[in-house]
């Protein structure tokens, strides 16, 4: 079987650039759902204290994951707000006071055993950071320890311009490193798989190094090609394993974890202080010095266009992550969220929209498209409202990855509709099931 793939242009320009760390943050946005699942629960009101990692968000049922205080200074307001897909969800805002004075209450956690590693994990907040979302102690919570057969470390990185991930590789490997061992002693795996692009020349050389000295790892060297980061296609390449359809890596033995989602659960369990900062790439056309950033949650995304010397023009689009996967954000007060790994500002030649022409039958949405689904066919089945032809597509199996609409020399907007498609096959299973219960 072979995995499909396109080559795009890669635009590292920052992988040679440490992160400088943004200092100056006067108010903070942190909202309650940075992560797949309920949103956290909101524990302190206006006119509260609170210091750098404090809890202000409870986790609130199994998927969810607790929030951190970011900046040390007083809750200035308690409000929802608009996230960038639309959804309205409740958020903490505080005026920091400039000290970063650390809660009292940071301290590393005791980890002895599996349960109470899980249970760490959970405590810091931590999800998963290369965009994901997933709260990564529900993704290590298994309940049986022996069917995981390997770890795939995701370091991949194949969107272009994105090199957090690269920066953490050359400036914590000790701590993707300790968070291996923590995974052999306290789940028991015996190998790790870290899948990386060959792109990435100087990552790759340290993470040689260190696995020379460590049992049990293996650095993949992957050919740049987009999507190798996407988690089946990433399973396969460095496994050889097939996930299911609607299945999940665990299904196959494997678990898959971003390499900044790891080196952040050993940096934790080594100083206790939970999720609150983000190494976020600030990149684009529209950007004037671009470079990667360290930057509070909830910080402005205006604050770190600040820290790259500002912008050249007004940008015509930004996005939070990369071009081919990223989403759009409708202003520059938007906060970096825990899952933000890239700020990417277009100017006006970069985000000009392609003009759309008839298709052509040319076959090359079909050719390469990972799981060798059928773009032009489901974009005809969702112009005629047909439900069943998309369940009979599979539209549910595409991970969005926009591979058909990059090569698609009509420039038809395959990826947008499969997004529409996709909520309307939910709609259409979702009543189909609920006429089942009548
Ligand atoms: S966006 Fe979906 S249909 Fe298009 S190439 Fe990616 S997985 Fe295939
Ligand atoms: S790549 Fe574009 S033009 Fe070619 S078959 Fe697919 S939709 Fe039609």
């Amino acid at each position: 079987m072979k995995l499909h793939g396109i080559k795009v242009q890669h635009k590292k320009n920052t992988a040679d650039l440490a992160p400088a760390r943004l200092s100056d943050v006067s108010e903070v946005c942190i909202p309650m759902s940075m992560h797949i699942g309920k949103p956290a629960k909101i524990i302190v009101k206006r006119g509260d204290s609170v210091k750098l990692g404090q809890v202000i968000g409870e986790r609130d049922g199994f998927l969810s994951v607790p929030v951190h205080a970011s900046v040390s200074g007083t809750v200035s307001k308690v409000e929802d707000i608009t996230m960038s897909t639309g959804q309205r969800v409740p958020a903490v805002f505080i005026k920091s006071d400039g000290l970063n004075e650390v809660y009292e209450g940071i301290a590393p956690p005791e980890v002895n055993d599996y349960r109470s590693f899980v249970e760490a994990i959970e405590q810091s907040g931590v999800v998963g950071l290369g965009g994901a979302g997933f709260p990564t102690f529900v993704k290590i919570n298994v309940k049986d320890l022996d069917k995981i057969e390997e770890v795939v470390i995701n370091a991949a990185e194949c969107e272009p311009y994105i090199t957090s991930d690269t920066r953490t590789m050359i400036d914590k490997p000790d701590y993707v490193f300790k968070a291996i061992e923590a995974g052999k002693k306290y789940m028991g795996v015996k190998r790790f798989i870290i899948g990386i692009e060959d792109n990435k020349k100087e990552a790759i050389k340290i993470m040689k190094k260190y696995a020379e000295k460590t049992d049990g790892v293996e650095v993949k060297v992957l050919p740049s090609i987009y999507p190798q980061g996407g988690e089946k296609v990433l399973v396969y390449n460095t496994t050889g394993k097939v996930i299911p359809k609607g299945g999940l890596p665990l299904d196959v033995g494997v678990i898959v974890v971003n390499v900044t989602t790891l080196a952040f659960c050993a940096e934790y369990m080594e100083t206790g202080m939970p999720l609150i900062e983000k190494c976020v790439t600030v990149d684009g056309s529209a950007v004037n010095e671009p470079a990667n950033v360290i930057a509070p949650i909830g910080a402005p995304i205006e604050n770190l266009f600040e820290a790259c010397g500002g912008l050249k023009r007004e940008p015509a689009k930004i996005l939070y992550g990369g071009p081919m996967m990223g989403i759009a954000v409708p202003s520059t007060d938007t906060p970096v969220l825990k899952m933000t790994n890239a700020v990417i500002a277009m100017d006006e030649k970069e985000a000009a929209p392609p003009k759309t022409t008839p298709c052509i039958n040319c076959g090359n949405c079909l050719r390469h498209c990972p799981f060798k689904l059928d773009p032009k066919g489901i974009m005809h089945a969702y112009n005629i409202d047909d439900a069943e032809a998309l369940e009979a597509l599979h539209v549910d199996l595409c991970m969005e990855c926009g591979c058909c609409s990059y090569v698609c020399p009509a420039k038809r907007p395959l990826v947008q509709t499969n997004k529409l498609a996709k909520i309307k096959l939910r709609e259409y299973l979702n009543s189909k099931k609920e006429e089942g219960t009548k």
